[in-house]
């Protein structure tokens, strides 16, 4: 359970329990970042563009050590430093494999897996699952910005993956995380609630969206929800955050009270949007809603959100 967001006491929201020790005042050092990737026992997360790669076998472990991280056509010089494991000093890093998935699904030494059904699935417990959604965003950033956006020439990792360097125009880059606020809009008893079009069938949820530049949390809230839903929303609370590694996001999970009722969808973001009471949400959340609908599973801020309003807890 962790101890560290007010308000909710969430068994299984994803991503939050990432231990390791970033060391990110040594990460400078050539020297020490080397010593530790060569040493035994620490461990290498490899990574395509859109999965996670471990050994095969029948528990999932990171596995992977340097040589056969570079068996597989990983660089030295692109691993990412995640940090230290806490008990027992152990380092683990994150680099990028240059095959595609379908490659690498013909070799047998190996499985392929996607962090979303790793943690629908409980695969890891909770720091190593932390550990991989560090990994998935460290590793999309360098994917997706190998060249320098002041001049355009090739960049370069820097920094133990923590910045990209420009050797032409000497620019630094930093990774980017990008927040998104998601909200728990109630109108008394009934909570408002929408379907994106790109959520399985039946799925219904809390709305969200980037926050733009310039803006508060709560103004973002409060422009998003107007966008998408023609609600005007007052007061509004920050209740928890949780990093979503998909591929960089930070959920800010807010409620807010709405001070308007009439609902009209203006923009394509949501196919449906609805106020639904406390009865009708149980039924989602018990799944036994007459027409199937259903709240998005445990691993999301968005059920927790959602019981926690039901419970009266935020
Ligand atoms: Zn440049």
């Amino acid at each position: 359970m962790r101890a560290d967001a007010a308000g909710l006491q969430a068994m299984e929201m994803s991503f939050l329990g990432n231990t390791l020790d970033r060391q990110s005042t040594r990460r400078g050092d050539t020297a020490y970042i080397t010593g530790l990737l060569e040493k035994p026992g620490t461990e290498i997360v490899l990574s395509t563009a859109k999965t996670l790669v471990f050994p095969a076998g029948e528990t999932l472990a990171f596995g992977h050590d340097l040589q056969a991280a570079k068996a597989l056509g990983a660089k030295q010089e692109e691993m990412v430093f995640l940090g230290l494991r806490p008990e027992n000093g152990q380092a683990v890093f994150a680099t990028t494999l240059p095959q595609s998935d379908e490659e690498l699904e013909e070799k047998t030494d190996l499985q392929i897996r996607d962090l979303r059904t790793l943690a629908l699935q409980n695969s890891f417990n909770p720091q190593d699952l932390g550990a991989l959604a560090q990994a998935r965003a460290l590793i999309h950033w360098h994917r997706t910005h190998q060249f320098c956006s002041q001049c355009g020439e090739p960049s370069r990792m820097a920094e133990a993956g923590y910045r990209r360097d420009c050797p032409t125009c000497g620019a630094f880059h930093f990774p980017r995380t990008d927040p998104c606020v998601i909200m728990l809009i109630a109108d008394g008893d009934r909570a408002l609630l929408g379907r994106p079009a790109r959520l399985p069938e039946g799925i219904y949820t809390t709305l969200a969206g980037f926050m733009e530049p310039g803006e508060t949390i709560e103004q973002a809230v409060r422009r998003e929800c107007l966008e998408e839903s023609g609600i005007e929303v007052g007061d509004v609370r920050l209740i928890s955050n949780q990093p979503w590694p998909f591929p960089a996001n930070l959920m800010l999970g807010c409620v807010g009270e709405a001070t308007s009722v009439d609902i009209e969808i203006e923009d394509d973001e949501l196919e449906a949007c609805k106020w639904c009471d406390r009865e009708e949400v149980w039924q989602m959340v018990k799944d036994t809603h007459p027409e199937g609908h259903k709240i998005p599973p445990s691993i999301s801020i968005a059920y927790e959100l959602i019981l926690g309003w039901l419970e009266e807890r935020i």
